[in-house]
């Protein structure tokens, strides 16, 4: 249900003013009776003349208008004209001396002409106003009611049906808010005691993790008002504006208290101000900043239970202001899922197809390491219409698995068409990366090998399927990873003689990979275990502007370019020994793959099985 946005008494009086106008208008044009006859109007001179020569009978002097009679005949009255009157002292004096009746003019009875004067410019300038906004900020609500918050905000009270059992996999972060649920049902508990209510609670997280889910979650199961709003909103307001709705925002919620306010992307206004500053300041966002952290200082516990719950990717960013106690002093984190929690989502998701029987979530579970909420929810979507597409009934276990590979690697793209040269140069690179893969298995063990083009970038692509999730990976695992990567060159070099152009990624990622292990990880006996690139951001400077690294010498600079060159170049020789030594393998895969394009399960192992194992080469370094 969303709160019906208050009527602003601007925008009324605006309504008011213009319809006003415009009846003026209508009123002049079709009744001009109505404010005064119109007479014709002579100059002052001729007026005078007229008086001179004992024309005139009687004059009316108004304040803007001379009003005078000609003397008629006896069967018709005179004309009467009008002329403008001048700061003539002498005039009453003539017209004395010539015997004119005069008199001075009745009010006006234009009253409403003289009102129309002092509202039509305000009125004009009003409409001016409302059409550049309503063009230039996409408001159609229009400019006048830019201070209150409006649809924007919405509430969802006792209808949220939204609870924790929506969520999976993010246990942790579930405990630690079930606590905030405890004191949003039952405040009074806390407070006898003595003890203070948190106001502001940040939940942190990878996008897609579920953070909105929680909070929403967090209102359903204390069955409290839910107000949201999210950061980006504020930046594209004027300045001032932003300030003005977090003020009301608080209002509105402390008069449904208990509730909760919740913040999305509260990095889009809780920018670090120092970096603000330094990178050309934002008026607006450090406004609507201030005014935050005014009402979360303003409100205290005490006499409503209002609580702050905000999300961000990017808690790095945030102006350290935010996060003093009172504010936002709990964080909870909301991680990507591990492969039960990946499991229990896709339980929740799957609960909401049709399955086949015979579909094993574990596997898929397996299969998602790294997918976020978002993306197993998706996953599962895009294999019920994979099922739809093909007019099966239920979702079966392939479709699962070319949804992952959807998700993975994008949409399989059948109209890029390979000339028959590159397709041959892509099969040998692709078995490459495999062949080495599967004798240097850190990366993973090689699921598939495909020469279908996929994606934007990718023309073909060999698939590793972690075993298991890792979370700590030692060096010659690291090693077998550059290795893999530089399989696919290694190809080209041993076949063709020489390279294209295709390798490049999988060199960048090489070298990334050879560069944190020393800079980051500390893998290299010559630089030892020390860290070179600095992990957390320096908040005070921003990070676009600084130089990862440390500050370190010349010798130390060089030394590390020759790690990183000697742990690639390492790889790269690795890789060269295994496909010499494998060259009628990897002729065999390929020419088997330029036939079916794609090698996958038993006989992708069988193929693999045949290769011939290689010393592994010692890493002088
Ligand atoms: P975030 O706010 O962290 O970016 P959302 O809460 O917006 O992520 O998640 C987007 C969608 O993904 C949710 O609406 C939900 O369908 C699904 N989702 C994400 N995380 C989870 C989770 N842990 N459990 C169940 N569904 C989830
Ligand atoms: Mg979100
Ligand atoms: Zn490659």
């Amino acid at each position: 249900m969303s709160i019906k946005p208050q009527p602003s008494w601007t925008r009324q009086i605006g309504n008011i003013l213009i319809l006003l106008a415009s009846l003026f208008l209508l009123a002049n044009i079709f009744l001009p009776g109505l404010f005064g006859t119109q007479v014709p109007r002579v100059p002052y001179s001729l007026f005078i003349q007229q008086v001179e020569d004992n024309n005139v009978s009687r004059v009316s002097l108004g304040q803007e208008e001379i009003r005078y009679q000609l003397k008629g005949l006896d069967t018709a009255p005179g004309q009467v004209l009008s002329t403008t009157p001048i700061f003539d002292l002498e005039l009453p004096k003539k017209l004395e001396a010539k015997g004119v009746e005069f008199a001075a003019a009745p009010a006006k009875n234009n009253w409403f002409g003289s009102v129309i004067s002092w509202v039509l410019p305000p009125v004009i300038f009003v409409l001016v106003w409302q059409f550049f906004l309503g063009r230039g900020g996409g408001n159609p609500a229009g400019a006048l009611s830019i201070t209150k918050s409006k649809a924007k905000v919405y509430v969802e009270g006792d209808s949220t049906k939204t609870t924790f059992a929506d969520v999976a996999g993010v246990e942790e972060a579930k405990t630690e808010l079930q606590e905030i649920v405890e004191f949003l049902k039952n405040p009074q508990r806390y407070l006898q005691i003595g003890a203070r209510i948190p106001k502001g609670v940040l939940l942190i997280g990878p996008p897609g993790t579920g953070k909105t889910l929680l909070a929403k979650a967090v209102a359903g199961e204390a069955k409290v008002a839910f107000f949201s709003i999210s950061g980006s909103e504020f930046v594209e307001l004027f300045v001032g504006a932003g300030a003005a709705r977090v003020r009301d925002l608080f209002e509105q919620a402390k008069k449904k208290a208990p509730c909760i306010i919740f913040i999305d992307e509260l990095d889009a206004i809780g920018k670090s101000r120092a970096s603000g500053n330094f990178m050309g300041g934002n008026d607006e966002r450090e406004q609507t900043l201030n005014q935050l952290l005014t009402e979360m200082d303003g409100f205290s516990a005490g006499d409503a239970t209002v609580i702050v719950l905000a999300a961000t990717n990017r808690p790095e960013t945030l102006d350290s202001a935010l996060l003093r106690p009172g504010r936002f002093d709990r964080q909870v984190l909301v991680d990507r899922p591990d492969l039960s929690g990946r499991l229990k989502i896709l339980e929740i998701y799957a609960g909401k197809v049709k399955l086949d029987p015979q579909v094993d979530l574990k596997t898929i579970a397996t299969r998602t390491p790294g997918f976020a909420g978002a993306d197993l929810a998706n996953l599962v979507n895009e294999a019920a219409l994979l099922a739809a597409r093909v007019g099966r009934t239920t979702v079966a276990q392939g479709d699962f698995n070319e949804a992952i590979e959807r998700v993975v690697a994008g949409l399989e793209k059948k109209s890029r068409v390979l000339n028959e040269k590159e397709k041959k140069i892509v099969a040998y690179h692709e078995v490459g990366h495999a062949l080495v893969g599967s004798l240097m298995p850190g990366g993973g063990k090689v699921a598939k090998i495909s020469i279908v083009p996929r994606g934007m970038a990718a023309l073909g692509y060999t698939l590793q399927m972690p075993t298991e999730d890792r979370f700590l990976m030692d060096q010659s695992e690291l090693q077998d990873q550059i290795a893999t990567l530089l399989g696919g060159r290694a190809a080209e070099e041993v076949v063709f003689g020489s390279i294209t152009t295709g390798a490049a990624n999988d060199l960048q990622r090489a070298t990334d990979l050879a560069e944190r292990m020393v800079t980051t990880y500390g893998m290299s006996k010559v630089l030892g275990p020390l860290a070179y690139d600095k992990g957390q951001q320096n908040a005070f400077l921003g990070e676009s502007m600084m130089n990862p690294r440390r500050m370190v010498s010349d010798e130390t600079a060089q030394a590390i370019d020759n790690e990183v060159k000697e742990i690639v170049e390492h790889g790269h020789q690795q890789a060269l020994a295994i496909l010499r030594t494998n060259i009628e393998l990897l002729e065999k895969i390929a020419q088997q793959i330029l036939e079916t394009e794609v090698i996958e399960g038993e006989d992708l192992q069988t193929l693999l099985g045949q290769a011939k194992p290689v010393e592994r080469l010692s890493l002088s370094v």
